[in-house]
């Protein structure tokens, strides 16, 4: 397989722009024959298995410019029918070869995930049944299925059964309504009907979070219309947890000047160190100030399924709501996040409007609508339940532990190499690290930043980079189902080797 995008351009130029298609299905309505649609269907399965075995032969980013893709699509689209056979060639040629390789075992940046084989089998299959789950009669099973699959992942964790889950496309999304069910939850304010705007009766209403949390958070606040002022951002201690003294001084520095505390985001695993908030103490504080308190667990939820890591999220089963996404570190192909709240009465009261095209006879159903703002709603618990049974709970827990395993041999070859750093706790398989070269602070940044690019560039690894107290830090993480101990030797062979020669340059 070649690996980069010069793999066939003249004839794919060819292919796409000149070469007019001949009619190859009939102009009368109707889908392509299930004949074609089935032979197809096996050729894209045999370019997925591909793929799958081939794609680290791939550079993890693809060796092109902004508009390289662009230049090779022609610009109007085709005004007479293409052969399958054709688009799914230039799916390989054009497509495959020019995107960044999440699924690649040297996909170590942002947070490292898979769309495993079961997944993406569950994409498939939802794709044919195109079911749209907004009411529990628009899609029975689909709903069922949401409902269920949510309370086995709930099991998994470790939570109490009053926790209800759904599924969101997205952490951001999960906060956001979870946010909305936080206002609710306040309930003499009567935002739901009454708004914001123009009520002098209204105080400033006011959230909580640490400074590590994730900028989705911050969105929240913007779309629900706290505000970004509203948003108190806690700073962390030595480990990047949320201070308690800080947080209650926040408090009541709040209640003193009239403002009327909300909301309180606690972080397990957060995005850049993946550090995990006081979660027993600040529960305690949400309980006396009756706060909604949300934990964003994006990530690092799903190692709560491995027994020995909850002692890290004590308290989680106070939360009133908690988002992770089976997206990021349970192999579910993008996107799949779940929001579980303790009473999903709360979401309803925040969102139920039934029109009335949309009211059933039907009681005692789980209408999927009524959670959040979306009406329509795609079926991806089909690939949540197909990864699940595929794995087991004890195939999920051995690969969540390999890859803290390998996180945490590779924190100590950092620690044992002169002239590097580990810049923060890894409590689970993500390690922020740097180099230390002589030099100032800022001369040590750009040190960092050309020995990333330095290992980036060579192909088969992607790291990635943060900020932590102002100082510019590399960060590798460990999520993906194909990486094993040979891949971690090959980054630390490469960072060895870059560190060397950025030293030599200096
Ligand atoms: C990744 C992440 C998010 C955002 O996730 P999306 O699903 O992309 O919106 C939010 N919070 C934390 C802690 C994350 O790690």
């Amino acid at each position: 397989m070649t690996a980069t995008n010069s793999a066939d351009p003249p004839n794919t130029q060819r292919s796409l722009e000149t070469q007019a298609a001949p009619g190859r299905f009939p102009a009368h309505p109707g889908d392509i024959p299930a004949s074609e649609f089935r032979r197809a269907m096996h050729r894209a399965a045999d370019l997925m298995a591909d793929y799958l075995e081939r794609v680290q032969d791939y550079p993890v980013l693809p060796r092109i410019a902004p508009g390289d893709v662009r230049r090779r699509l022609p610009s109007a689209p085709p005004q007479e029918p293409e052969p399958l056979d054709q688009i799914l060639d230039d799916y390989r040629q054009l497509i495959e070869p020019n995107t960044t390789h999440w699924n690649h075992p040297g996909f170590m940046a942002y947070f490292a995930v898979t769309g495993s084989g079961p997944g993406i089998i569950g994409e498939a299959l939802a794709g044919a049944l195109n079911v749209n789950a907004m009411l529990w009669r628009t899609g029975p099973a689909p709903t069922e299925l949401e409902e269920h699959a949510c309370d086995w992942l709930r099991q998994m964790l470790g939570l109490p059964p009053e926790f209800r889950g759904h599924i969101n496309d997205t952490a951001s999304v999960s906060s956001l309504v979870s946010l909305a069910a936080a206002r609710e939850y306040a309930t003499d304010l009567d935002i739901r009907r009454r708004g914001m705007a123009g009520r002098p009766d209204l105080p400033r209403l006011t959230l909580y979070c640490s400074d590590q949390a994730h900028s989705s958070i911050e969105k929240a606040a913007i779309t629900l219309g706290f505000g970004l002022d509203n948003l108190r951002r806690i700073e962390t201690d030595q480990a990047f947890r949320m201070r308690i003294d800080l947080l209650e001084a926040s408090l009541a520095a709040d209640k003193a000047a009239g403002c009327r505390p909300v909301a309180v985001v606690a972080t397990v695993g957060t995005t850049s160190t993946t550090s995990v908030d006081p979660l027993r103490e600040i529960a305690a504080i949400a309980r006396r100030e009756n706060l909604w308190l949300h934990v964003d667990a994006a990530y690092a939820g799903a190692a709560g399924i491995c027994p020995e890591f909850r002692p890290l999220m004590d308290g989680l089963a106070e939360a009133h709501s908690i988002v992770t996404n089976p997206h990021k570190w349970l192999f579910v192909p993008v996107d799949c996040s779940l929001l579980l709240v303790r009473d999903p009465d709360l979401l309803r009261r925040a969102f139920s409007i039934v029109p009335d095209y949309l009211t059933t006879t039907e009681s005692g159903v789980t209408n999927l609508m009524d959670y959040g703002v979306q009406l329509g709603r795609r079926f991806r618990a089909l690939k949540l339940w197909m990864v699940l049974r595929a794995f087991g709970v004890r195939g999920l827990q051995e690969r969540i532990r390999y890859h803290c395993t390998l996180a945490r041999e590779f924190a100590a070859w950092v620690e044992s190499q002169p002239g590097l750093e580990r810049f923060a706790p890894v409590p689970f398989s993500t390690v922020c690290f740097r180099a230390i070269p002589p030099g100032t602070p800022e001369q040590q940044d750009r040190f960092n930043e050309r020995l990333l690019a330095a290992v980036n560039a060579v192909g088969p690894v992607l790291l990635s980079h943060t900020k932590l107290r102002g100082r510019y830090v590399l960060r590798l993480t460990v999520g993906n189902l194909r990486t094993t101990r040979a891949h971690l030797e090959q980054v630390q062979r490469l960072i060895a080797q870059a560190h060397r020669q950025q030293l030599e340059a200096l």
